[in-house]
């Protein structure tokens, strides 16, 4: 019933730290209610996508058993806590249960294959989840969940894989969600990660909340400079930037919080965030994405 990210770009931060950063993130959505919660984090700090594959945890039950386990798994798995990261792009997620019981598999960040490739974390409902798995599972993929989320990141990924598959090794991270964002029904608050965009994020919504937080920035964010399709965030140097649904978990972080309207796309990368409207993005050639078979 939250979602968290944090990012942060020229900036070196230790996995210790980004691991609190999304845990207190985690602790300040608690009020909201949840069942079970997860985070996902890059393994390496190397840029390699196929050595960094991007590591998932997921816990049902409360923060401090999430907390714990991934405790746990670091310890048996030499994973370094000390390892200092200077872009790093983290996500986190607590789940109030609609479709499928609290469990591990159930928890997001769901995900689009064993590899990691497409992951996402979502608040709300897709109403018309069973006739995209039906697609979805014609065309190959296996669902190991209950959840009517984890279409979306397997979504991502024949989308992906099609784009590449027709020669389009160019397609962007936010081409890829838009393309996902034709096919959902519901209401959504969405953030994405991928091994295909090391160190991106993207976040859309529709019905749920989405806010972003900026630190380091010297104007305040504002719609002054919104020109309906593009909002750079260049008038300062952003070196940390924050996605909630939830404003009581960015307080801490930042008072430069702009709220994300339905229907808006936020691109992280390199530092900035652009803000597009998903509409005017539709008009400028995203439909050249193969849609599914139906
Ligand atoms: N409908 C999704 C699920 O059941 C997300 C629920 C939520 O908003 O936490 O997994």
């Amino acid at each position: 019933c939250g979602i968290f990210a944090y990012l942060n770009f020229n900036l070196s931060r230790e996995r210790r730290y980004i691991l609190e950063v999304l845990f207190n993130g985690l602790r300040r959505l608690e009020y909201r209610g949840y069942d079970s919660a997860g985070i996902s984090i890059d393994s390496s700090s190397e840029s390699d996508a196929v050595v960094s594959p991007a590591l998932v945890f997921r816990k049902e039950g409360n923060i401090e058993s999430l907390v714990k386990s991934v405790n746990q798994e670091v310890a048996a798995t030499d994973l370094n806590l000390d390892e200092s990261f200077s872009v790093h792009a983290g996500i986190a997620h607590t789940r109030w249960a609609t479709h499928g019981e609290p469990a591990p598999r159930n928890s997001h960040p769901q995900t689009s294959d064993s590899r990691n490739e497409f992951l996402v974390v979502h608040n709300g409902v897709i109403t018309n989840y069973e006739v995209l798995k039906e697609t979805l599972v014609r065309h190959g993929f296996t669902f190991e969940s209950d959840t009517d989320t984890e279409v979306i990141p397997k979504l991502a990924k024949y989308v992906f894989d099609n784009a590449n598959e027709e020669g389009d090794k160019s397609v962007t991270f936010s081409q890829v969600v838009l393309e996902v964002m034709r096919h959902l029904e519901g209401a959504y608050a969405l953030i994405f990660k991928s091994t295909h965009y090391p160190n991106e994020l993207i976040a859309c919504k529709r019905g749920s909340p989405l806010l972003l937080g900026v630190k380091e920035l010297i104007e305040e964010p504002s719609r002054a400079s919104f020109n309906d399709t593009k909002f750079l965030l260049s008038n300062g140097q952003p070196k940390e930037l924050f996605l909630s649904s939830d404003a009581s978990a960015l307080v801490e972080h930042t008072k430069k919080v702009l709220v994300i309207e339905d229907g808006e796309v936020v691109h992280i990368q390199d530092g900035g965030a652009s803000i597009f409207k998903y509409e005017n993005a539709k008009e400028k050639g995203c439909e050249k994405l193969k849609r599914p078979a139906s």
